[in-house]
Order: C-alpha cells, then sequence, then structure tokens
C-alpha cells in the first residue's frame, strides 16, 4: 500500500486517532522529495496496520504547512494522538526513515512508562511528611521515599514535651505514624525505598532507591542526621556489642550493669538519666568541668545516686576482647590517662547530617550540612532543603516541620514558573 495524500480536514482528524501518523511534506518542485518516495511507499508497506503513512504536498496545503512550521521540505514528521512526537528533514535513506520512526515510537513508549512526580520528598521524618502534608493538599503529585519508618529520629523517643498541641507530651513514634496518616489523608504516597543515587541536575530529576528509578520535577530533602560517631579506633566494630548511640534503644541491654555516656548536651543528659533508671552505674564523661545541657538536666542528673561524672575527659581508646570490657580516658588539663570498666558506651556527641548522597551536587556548608537559608532553597533549581540537614540555628521537630511547609510554598512557585 503506497503513501495516502492528504488535505487539512484529514490530516486535523488522523492525529487526533488512535494510530500514529507519519507524514512527509512535499512539494511537485523538490527533486529529493521525488527520490525519496519509492522508499517512502515501502515504508508504507511495512508499517500498514501500525501507523498511517501519508503526505501532504505544501503547494495545495500551504496554510497548514506554515502552521506545522514547514520550511524545507521533504519534512517527516510523527503525530499521535494530537501530539508531534519528531521530525526528521531530508533523511538519507530508507533506513534513516525507519529508524526515525521506531525512535521515536519507543520513547514515547519509554516516555509513558516513566511517572514523572511533581515533588519527591527524600526523607519521612517531621520534615518530609510536613512537606508531603502540604504538597498533597496543594494537589500536588508527592511521593516520600523512606528508607525505615516514618517519624525519623523522633521516633527514637517515647516522650516529645516541646511539640506544641501536645498537653501531656507525645510518644515520637506515635507522633510520626500520626504525620504519615495526616499527609496520607489528602493522597501523598509513600514509598519505603533507600535512595542510593541522585542526579538532581537533570530533568525531570532522577532519583535512585533499592526499590527502582524515581523521577520528579521538583526534590525536597529531608534526610535528616545521625549521630556522630567518637573517631577512636574499634568504634564501629564494637556497635551492638557494647558501643551503642541510642540509649532508649540499647538501654534495656545494659540492665543492672556499668555504663559510661560520652557527651554533655541535651542529648547525652537524657540519655545518661533514663539509663540511671536502667544501669546499676551510669558515668557521664565530659571533656568540659560542666554540663552544656539546659538547667532542667542538672539537678535530676547530680541527684541520682547511680549517676557519677568523669569532667574534663576523653575517650582515647575502647578495651574490648570479644564485647567491649572498658575505655581508655585522657584528663584534658592534666594529661594523666586511666582505664574505666564498663559493659557499655553510650556515645552522644551530637548529630552528623545525611548528605554523602548529595554531596557534589548540592552546595554543603563545612561541617556537612546543606548550604540553604529559611528559604529552603539549595543552589539547585527545584531543589530544597528541610530539617536537620539543613544548616540552621535551632534542630528541633517544630523547625523541621515549619521548613516542609516553606519548602511546599517555594516548590510550588517553581513548579508554576516551568
Ligand atoms: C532520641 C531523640 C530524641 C529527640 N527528642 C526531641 C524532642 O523531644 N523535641 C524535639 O523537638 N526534637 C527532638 N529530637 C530532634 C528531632 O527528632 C529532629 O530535630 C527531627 O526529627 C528532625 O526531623 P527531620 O525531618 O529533619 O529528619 P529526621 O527526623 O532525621 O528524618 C530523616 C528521615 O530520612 C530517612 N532517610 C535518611 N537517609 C535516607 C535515604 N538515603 N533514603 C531514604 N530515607 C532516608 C531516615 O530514615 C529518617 O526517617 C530528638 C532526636 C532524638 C534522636
Amino acid at each position: 500500500m503506497a503513501a495516502v495524500n492528504m488535505n487539512q480536514e484529514m490530516f486535523e482528524k488522523a492525529i487526533l486517532g488512535d494510530k500514529p501518523v507519519l507524514v512527509d511534506f512535499w512539494a511537485p518542485w523538490c527533486t529529493y522529495c521525488r527520490r525519496i518516495s519509492d522508499a517512502y511507499d515501502r515504508i508504507a508497506q511495512k508499517y500498514e496496520g501500525r501507523i498511517l503513512v501519508t503526505k501532504i504536498n505544501i503547494d495545495e496545503e500551504p496554510a497548514l504547512a506554515q502552521q506545522e512550521g514547514i520550511e524545507i521540505i521533504p519534512t517527516l514528521v510523527l503525530y499521535h494522538k494530537g501530539m508531534t512526537l519528531g521530525s526528521v528533514i531530508n533523511p538519507e535513506s530508507e533506513s534513516a526513515i525507519d529508524e526515525f520512526i521506531s525512535g521515536t515510537l519507543s520513547m514515547e513508549q519509554k516516555q509513558k512508562a516513566v511517572h514523572v512526580h511533581d515533588m519527591i520528598i527524600i526523607g519521612g521524618g517531621p520534615g518530609g511528611y510536613t512537606a508531603a502534608l502540604y504538597a498533597a493538599r496543594s494537589g500536588l503529585d508527592a511521593i516520600v521515599l523512606e528508607k525505615l519508618s516514618a517519624g525519623g529520629q523522633m521516633a527514637q523517643t517515647h516522650q516529645i514535651d516541646n511539640y506544641p498541641g501536645f498537653e501531656d507530651g507525645v510518644d515520637g513514634y506515635e507522633l510520626g505514624q500520626k504525620m504519615l496518616r495526616q499527609a496520607q489523608r489528602f493522597g501523598a504516597q509513600t514509598a519505603y525505598a533507600e535512595v542510593t543515587r541522585v542526579d538532581l541536575m537533570a530533568e525531570p530529576k532522577v532519583i535512585e532507591t533499592s526499590e527502582g528509578v524515581y523521577y520528579g520535577k521538583a526534590v525536597v530533602i529531608a534526610t535528616g542526621a545521625g549521630p556522630r560517631e567518637l573517631g577512636v579506633e574499634g568504634e564501629k566494630e564494637l556497635v551492638g556489642r557494647g558501643v551503642a548511640y541510642c540509649a532508649a534503644c540499647d538501654g534495656m541491654f545494659f540492665k543492672g550493669k556499668t555504663v559510661a555516656v560520652v557527651g554533655g548536651g541535651n542529648s547525652a543528659a537524657a540519655d545518661a538519666l533514663l539509663l540511671s533508671r536502667i544501669a546499676e552505674r551510669v558515668i557521664v564523661i565530659h571533656r568540659r568541668d560542666t554540663l552544656r545541657a539546659t538547667k532542667v538536666y542538672h539537678e535530676p542528673l547530680m541527684q541520682a545516686e547511680n549517676v557519677e561524672f568523669r569532667w574534663d575527659s576523653v575517650v582515647t581508646a575502647l578495651e574490648h576482647e570479644d564485647k567491649l570490657t572498658g575505655v581508655r580516658l585522657k584528663n584534658v588539663k592534666s594529661g594523666e590517662e586511666s582505664s574505666l570498666e564498663v559493659d557499655g558506651l553510650f556515645v552522644s556527641v551530637g548529630r552528623k547530617p545525611n548528605t554523602q548522597l548529595f554531596d557534589g551536587q548540592v552546595e554543603l556548608t563545612a561541617g556537612g550540612y546543606i548550604a540553604a537559608g529559611e528559604d529552603t532553597r539549595t543552589n539547585i533549581p527545584g531543589v530544597y532543603a528541610v530539617g536537620d540537614v539543613r544548616e540552621k540555628q535551632l534542630r528541633q521537630i517544630v523547625t523541621a516541620v515549619a521548613d516542609g511547609a516553606v519548602a511546599v510554598h517555594m516548590a510550588e512557585e517553581y513548579l508554576a514558573g516551568k
């Protein structure tokens, strides 16, 4: 079957149909158009039943040629369901026409298979789920990618007393579940997957995970922070064999035993207090001569009968066989060294941001946090950083949720402009 000649009316109808339509814009005076016409007819036979292969004489349909932006002939254009899929000018051979058709159609298939979300939120802590809530309520197609469970760091604590709206405090895990369900109520999706690689400069942005690849027009980074390590030899190997970073999670393994807590901030003080109710003896090791923690912790800690302090001291080595048996301490003022027998060591020396994935793409501060201000915008258009992962003064649930709302506000402007 030879290629079908079409006029404007036939063209308008054909391109809206289910079958792709190939149009050869030609003219009788064009010698090259005449040369390819045999090959074109063979293409019509080859694709018979799959695509409609047609011709339009631009001398007879000048308005249509102008409407379709035809400036050189022959130009072959492939249409499908009212959309222009692609075009090729002066194809040099029959196989070039064939390649154009098959390449363009397979690209269309791929694009159909790939779902591009309006917003991908990496991390399902309070910052991530607030972004998901605001995005979903704004009608955006948003998905949270979370590697473990909703709630992030706060899910590790039983009691949160400083998040407004809960006069008796709230369990952190339960608060995380509430945030998840609230975002879900408005259509936000969650995929439990660990993000392993990102390409944030691509359009759409590409997020590779343990469960497959996701594509998004905008990305909110809400990966939070994790515990900072002490950095002494053998620390990593002894995790789970005496070394721990979460008293609320691992404290019960040391019931009736002797534990040390390293650090002097709020989390070290909270850990020491919690452990004082579980362990027989708790030794707080701090490199200064007073706690940095807020005053509310001082009195109960000083009064606890089983809590002792090693001021001006740092851990220089871990003593162990199969499990941790003790720590070597150095007094930073006198230089004196000593050994302390302990069954467990809780490291509570601060947090470090989860930004390794973004290093080299998103601008980071010297401390490794994402360089983004209160508007949460990063150096990459369409990429926002919220919560503990962002450079900021106060890392708490209230500041993480505030960031989540701001990021969506900024992203909406970005998406509207695209
Ligand atoms: C024990 C403890 C008690 C606390 N108590 C309080 C309190 O009482 N009040 C208060 O205001 N704050 C408290 N905080 C701090 C508070 O929890 C954090 O400030 C807050 O959770 C930060 O939220 P976020 O959304 O930025 O990140 P996070 O809560 O850290 O959440 C980040 C999420 O990202 C996920 N993630 C990370 N990397 C990936 C990846 N590659 N792929 C997929 N997912 C990933 C993590 O699994 C996590 O769920 C506490 C923190 C801890 C550890």
